[in-house]
């Protein structure tokens, strides 16, 4: 498969954040979001075969714990990643997938945690989300929406309410997009919605959501890669 990079960090989002993680970036997207902070995983990248993936997480986290597979967006390799999850479950790892949900998510095991981070207006990638994927969660995934203004957070708002999502999953999660500019010091005025502004709403309407920051994002320059 075609991998962009392989390495340890913390987790930054989801119930998991704060975290050690290995992350195993795959090539490739074909979504187009309007804030995407991985547009360097688009093209390019190496191949490896799913027993040098294997190894190179053994090399980075040896006594198990978390790998999140993502991208790009994963499931365009998912012949090959399929098997991968397979192998590292096998090995003891506890595996998330990161995937914006727009391929169908039936044939992911069901002992990966599932991450789908569902497209909103501003993204300019909404109504991609595949919704028969909707019957693939489990109570051990989680949804998240990225979000830049308040069509965005109505939008999560009235999907999370729609389709009973707190009753499917173990979390909703409600993050702010960061600016794909953004360097250099590290503070929420990088974000496209000030997690304060969110966080009001979020308390106003009573979402049964969590409010989300990216983590790594306030630890590094939010620039820096690989990290
Ligand atoms: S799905 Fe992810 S990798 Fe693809 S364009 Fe959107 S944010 Fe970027």
């Amino acid at each position: 498969m075609q991998i962009t990079e392989i390495y340890k960090s913390l987790q930054g989002e989801s119930t998991r954040a704060g975290l050690p993680c290995v992350f195993v970036r795959l090539t490739g997207c074909n979504l187009r979001c309007s804030w995407c902070d991985s547009e360097y995983t688009f093209h390019g990248g190496r191949k490896m075969t799913s027993e040098e993936v294997c190894d190179e997480v053994k090399r980075l986290s040896p006594n198990g714990g978390l790998v999140e597979i993502t991208g790009g967006e994963p499931m365009l390799q998912e012949r090959e990643l399929v098997p991968l999850m397979q192998q590292l479950l096998g090995t003891g790892y506890c595996v998330l997938l990161e995937t914006s949900g727009e391929r169908p998510l039936e044939r992911v095991p069901a002992e990966v945690i599932k991450i789908v981070d569902v497209k909103c207006p501003d993204s300019g990638e909404a109504e991609t989300f595949h919704i028969e994927n909707l019957e693939t969660l489990t109570p051990h995934d989680e949804v998240k929406f990225v979000l830049s203004g308040r069509a965005d957070y109505e939008f999560a708002r009235d999907f999370t309410h729609r389709h009973r999502l707190e009753e499917r999953v173990n979390a909703v999660l409600f993050s702010p997009a960061f600016r794909k500019d953004a360097t250099g010091s590290r503070d929420s005025s990088h974000c496209l919605l000030d997690p304060q502004q969110l966080a009001e709403w979020m308390l106003a309407d009573d979402v049964p959501a969590r409010l989300g920051l990216q983590l790594h994002k306030f630890i590094w320059d939010p620039a820096v890669k690989g990290v």
